[in-house]
């Protein structure tokens, strides 16, 4: 579901783009009428881990995902806690494991959603118990793990690299996505197939 912000979250009254002087110039935001409030809809901070188990890369496949995605371990940032407290929380709620080191790999945009990703690699130990939010993980010989065209995907070719390895970086999503649409057209065809049949 995508959310709208269209009231001022302090006296409720309907937001309005209004032009404003800022430090940069002029600049139309939602603004309320009323107290002034601004909606400055910044990017929200969201936590990746490029999670090593024994000397493996933890990938998982969110259940909302097509088959074949597979992703790093990501979350929001919490109220109250660090990037590394965060991003330890997050592997521990969605895999079961226990971050034994943190490093920081690299922050990048991620425009569509309006989120920041801080990326950080995260060396694990335990067992790995997936949350109900993510359906199935495989675990890869970082030389076998392929990267994909977008900030957390950058991330792990960065890390990747770091280590020597020379990654493919493979869209993932694309794919996935052609698969459907391959599947719907051969479903139309099929469709199509009986209707004449029907109509002879
Ligand atoms: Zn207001």
């Amino acid at each position: 579901m995508h959310y709208e912000t269209r009231y001022c979250t302090h006296c409720a009254t309907p937001l309005q783009w209004v032009i404003q002087a800022e430090d940069g110039g002029d600049v139309s935001r939602l603004r309320c009428p009323e107290c002034g409030w601004t909606h400055w809809n910044n990017p929200t901070p969201v936590l990746a881990a490029i999670v090593e188990l024994d000397g493996k890369v933890l990938l998982a496949r969110n259940a909302a995902w097509p088959e074949k995605v597979f992703g790093l371990i990501t979350g929001f940032m919490e109220a109250g806690e660090s990037p590394e407290e965060g991003v330890a929380r997050e592997v521990a709620e969605e895999t079961g494991l226990q971050a034994e080191s943190l490093e920081l790999i690299s922050v990048h945009e991620f425009l569509r959603m309006n989120q920041v990703i801080i990326a950080f690699h995260v060396r694990a130990s335990g067992q790995v118990r997936l949350s109900p939010e993510l359906l199935e993980y495989r675990l890869l010989e970082p030389e076998k793990v392929q990267a994909w065209p977008s900030g957390t995907g950058m991330a792990l070719a960065k890390w990747l690299r770091s280590r020597g390895h020379d990654p493919v970086i493979r869209d993932f999503w694309k794919r996935a996505e052609q698969a459907q649409e391959a599947e719907a057209s051969r479903a139309d065809q099929d469709t199509a197939a009986g209707l004449s049949r029907d109509a002879a």
